[in-house]
């Protein structure tokens, strides 16, 4: 009897919680970052009322944990590597030091400063922030901070956090997270993981002067990457001093009386006194919106199961960034939010992000770019009787002069007889701001001819791609 009251006071709680007067919008955001942020400020220009939860700081991952800060590390790492070669280009200097302090400090005001213009962003853009974190409490209905907001259509654009494997230690490591918020540079460092975050993390800390080892599961970083690109920035990594552990992982960490990390890895082999432990294993999807509510189905990797059109399985809720687990990069994220903006608000009701040639850049040592196909997907998409493969192996010039050499690779793979561009694969320096104009005429369907047709800038690395034989 007294269970059945209970169960009937919670019946009549729940009740009136759900029918509690939410606050109506036609269109409510969950997650103010790259791709939230700008799907409702493309979606407010239509005359609609948008609302947007987001219970961290705006601008999300890229703004905050990513790309920005990400980049300007890169940018000071590369201070470290050209102060190497000022004297062969006939500077006389004393000693040069960084103060880590200073740099990230700056680095910190401007990350705040974006923070500021994001919600100044929203606010002309007339899009209402709510702030708190949110959860599905019914159909298109959430609760942030005890109060309800409903959606006639709602977009969930809640991201990824990064990983922490389940081994005995694991908590004695930070993550990408944690790098952003070192107050110095760890004098040795174990950075795990082959992908882009793990290659370009651990490049900044080698270049900034830690003592870094990667361990890797395979032989190779970047593996899902054109073989002549994985090979070779896993030879440059081993060539920059970083001690690459191959086919290794970390079984055990141990934390020792003076703060120091002992890791045991699978081969038995110890590293000890390390100051920082970095997992770069991969992100998981923010996905903690209590969703079984919202009617929204996952897909078999615990991402939110989205067809092209950001459509989940509820025909009112829509999902796309990556929280989706599909290209995880922040022009993805973007682009998905105003397309779906512009096909429920604008009348384009077939307006979707196209997802062929994303062009993508990894800030490596050097950096790498890549658009299109990878040699083996091109040969078991088209079959090598239908490819023509140009490759290019270069000193760029600006080691002409210098003591340390750093080599430039290009590959274009073309198809059929009048050899269409249909992948571009580069590293090398400056190779990461080459790629956007050449990855416009890939996507325009550009062939080796009509690159060949424009007259090459003399001298630049970037007059290789139309000039290879
Ligand atoms: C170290 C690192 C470097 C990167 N470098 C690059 C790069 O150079 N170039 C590039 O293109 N991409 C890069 N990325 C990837 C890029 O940052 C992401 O792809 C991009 O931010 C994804 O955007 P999003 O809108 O899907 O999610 P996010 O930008 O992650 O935004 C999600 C937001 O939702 C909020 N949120 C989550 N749950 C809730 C909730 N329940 N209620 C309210 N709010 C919620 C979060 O606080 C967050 O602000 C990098 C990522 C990392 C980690």
């Amino acid at each position: 009897m007294r269970l059945q009251n209970i169960c009937r006071k919670f019946a009549t709680c729940i009740n009136t919680f759900v029918t509690m007067p939410s606050k109506k919008f036609d269109y409510l955001v969950i997650g103010g970052g790259s791709g939230g942020i700008a799907s409702a400020r493309r979606a407010a220009e239509f005359g609609i009322q948008v609302g947007l939860v987001e219970s961290d700081r705006l601008g999300g991952t890229c703004v905050n944990v990513g790309c920005v800060p990400k980049k300007l590390s890169f940018y000071c790492a590369h201070h470290a590597e050209m102060i190497h070669d000022l004297k062969d280009y006939g500077f006389l200097m004393s000693e040069y030091q960084l103060d880590w302090g200073t740099f990230k400090r700056k680095r910190d005001e401007y990350v705040k400063r974006l923070n500021g213009i994001y919600e100044n962003n929203l606010i002309k853009s007339k899009v209402e922030l709510i702030r708190g974190k949110a959860k599905f409490v019914g159909d298109r209905v959430v609760e942030v901070n005890d109060k309800l907001y409903s959606g006639k259509h709602v977009l969930i654009a809640t991201g990824g956090y990064p990983s922490i494997p389940d081994i005995p230690g694991a908590e004695h490591g930070i993550t990408s997270d944690g790098f952003f918020e070192l107050q110095i540079i760890p004098k040795k460092t174990v950075v795990v993981g082959a992908g882009y975050i793990a290659v370009e993390l651990s490049g900044i800390l080698n270049a900034l002067g830690s003592n870094v080892h990667l361990v890797i599961r395979r032989d190779k970083v970047l593996r899902n990457f054109d073989c002549m690109i994985s090979t070779a920035i896993t030879e440059e990594i081993v060539e920059s001093g970083i001690k690459l552990e191959k086919n290794n992982q970390v079984k055990h960490v141990e934390k020792q009386c003076d703060g120091k990390l002992t890791i045991l890895l699978k081969d038995e082999n110890m590293i000890t006194d390390v100051d920082c432990l970095l997992w770069a294993i991969g992100r998981k999807p923010s996905i903690e919106l209590q969703l079984m509510n919202a009617g929204v189905k996952l897909n078999d990797t615990g991402h939110i199961l989205v067809d092209e059109y950001q459509n989940t399985s509820h025909s009112s809720v829509y999902a796309l960034g990556d929280v989706c687990g599909k290209f995880l990069l922040t022009p993805v994220a973007i682009a998905a939010g105003r397309c779906l903006a512009h096909r429920l608000f604008d009348n384009q009701p077939e307006k979707k992000i196209d997802y062929s040639n994303i062009p993508t850049v990894v800030f490596s040592h050097p950096p790498i770019g890549t658009v299109g196909l990878t040699e083996e997907e091109a040969l078991q998409q088209y079959g090598r009787e239908n490819l023509r493969i140009y490759r290019s192996a270069f000193i760029p010039l600006y080691y002409a002069i210098t003591e340390k050499k750093s080599k430039c690779l290009m590959k274009l793979i073309c198809h059929g007889k009048d050899e269409k561009v249909i992948g571009l694969h580069m590293m090398g320096l400056g190779c990461d701001e080459i790629l956007q104009g050449f990855a416009v005429a890939i996507k325009m369907g550009a062939t080796k001819k009509q690159f060949d047709e424009c007259v090459a800038i003399h001298p630049t690395t970037a007059e290789e791609l139309v000039t290879m034989r």
